[in-house]
């Protein structure tokens, strides 16, 4: 008898993915078990935003950045006791993480040491080869691999001076020189990033760079902005680049909590027909024919639908007389009404629902419906 228990449904790994699109074929990296590259899953990534030191609140963080489908965890390793922390928090967690080294080579061994999945370092910035050696021959030791972080904001001088700022052709011949620095002391275990805070530079650049190197890619565009703003850059920026089958793993930057950057990567995925992950909400935008609070209504869907994985289609609309018509390619839907609402099933009403308990209605009907599915999944293996 199969558990249909929402926990057991959630904890499925109810990704969809899309094997189908032509993608630039690259190495393949491993952080902890998650491959990056090759024809791997586009993995995604975040960042947390707490004191690393600060051991319980990371906890805390990775663990609601897993649970909204977080495959790859960074964490900021500022000192030496942010690095040895790792060991501590990596004893509580199950998701690979990359400490966030800048300048300090001693904190990218420290952190290796403690247990980190990968590190991100610039190699140019850790103070000379004999200094990145010690780093390549810790990671070659653990095996782990390194990415290869070029930002704008952090090119060499030489570079920057010769072609009149951080153009994208600066930023790919920064990337093609460090990864030259590791690749020259014999480790291979690489990918790299070369992020702009400017969209369009950022998708030149890593055109570019995807016709000059075969390591794994890292998209993403830095300093993107708050939720709409920089939803709108990244989704432009790595979007295309998905599209043109560029990008084997990616962070949506966003001045927000994490899991909204998680969010927001999804949806990206989705958007452009790699990954599905949990729900697919349509909602329509209301017009005068709304007589109910949709907008509130279709944020607790949103927020209620984050913690499924399954893929399912589900509707929110502002009325009865347009709404089933208009989302009847949904699995299920909601359509508000004076007073009273409407729960359909693709073209089908099923129920009739006081406004007061319209939402819970609909939520036990995605229940119930994410039950059968789970239910006739088992019966088919
Ligand atoms: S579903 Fe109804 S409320 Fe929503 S936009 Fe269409 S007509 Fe307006």
């Amino acid at each position: 008898m199969p558990d249909l228990s929402l926990n057991s449904i959630m904890d499925a790994n109810c990704c969809n993915i899309n094997h189908g699109r032509r993608r630039r074929p690259t190495r393949v990296v491993y952080i902890g078990d998650v491959p990056v590259g090759g024809n791997h899953p586009v993995a995604v990534q975040s960042m947390t935003n707490t004191d690393t030191r600060d051991v319980a609140a990371t906890i805390l963080q990775i663990k609601g950045l897993q649970d909204v489908g977080c495959e790859i965890i960074r964490l900021a390793v500022p000192d030496l006791a942010a690095a040895e922390a790792l060991a501590d928090i990596k004893k509580a967690i199950s998701v690979p993480i990359i400490a966030d080294i800048h300048f300090d080579w001693r904190l990218a061994v420290a952190s290796i040491e403690s247990g980190a999945d990968g590190i991100r370092i610039n190699p140019g910035n850790l103070g000379g080869p004999q200094k990145l050696a010690k780093v390549v021959e810790k990671a070659r030791q653990y095996g782990v691999p390194i990415r290869v972080g070029i930002n704008s904001g952090s090119l060499e001088r030489d570079i920057r001076d010769r072609h009149g700022g951080p153009v994208p052709e600066a930023l790919v011949e920064s990337a093609i020189r460090n990864i030259g620095y590791i690749v020259d002391m014999g480790y291979e275990a690489v990918k790299v990033s070369i992020k702009s805070s400017d969209c369009l530079a950022t998708i030149a650049a890593y055109r570019l760079l995807s016709g000059k190197t075969d390591f794994p890619l890292h998209l993403g565009v830095t300093e993107a902005g708050g939720l709409i703003a920089g939803t709108v850059k990244s989704s432009i920026a790595i979007g295309l680049l998905l599209m043109e089958g560029i990008g084997d793993t990616f962070r949506v930057s966003l001045t927000r909590d994490p899991r909204e950057e998680v969010r927001v990567a999804y949806e990206i995925l989705r958007a452009v027909k790699i990954r599905q992950r949990g729900p697919e909400i349509i909602s329509c935008p209301t017009c005068g024919r709304c007589e109910i609070d949709l907008f509130s209504l279709a944020e607790e869907v949103e927020r209620r639908a984050q913690q499924i994985p399954y893929p399912l289609k589900l509707a929110v609309m502002g009325c009865v007389v347009n709404g089933p018509g208009e989302a009847r390619e949904a699995d299920l839907g909601l359509a508000g009404g004076k007073g009273v609402g409407l729960i359909f099933k693709g073209a089908r009403i099923i129920k009739k629902v006081a406004e007061e308990g319209l939402l819970d209605a609909f939520w036990r009907e995605v229940e119930a419906l994410l039950a059968e599915k789970v239910k006739g999944e088992s019966l088919n293996k």
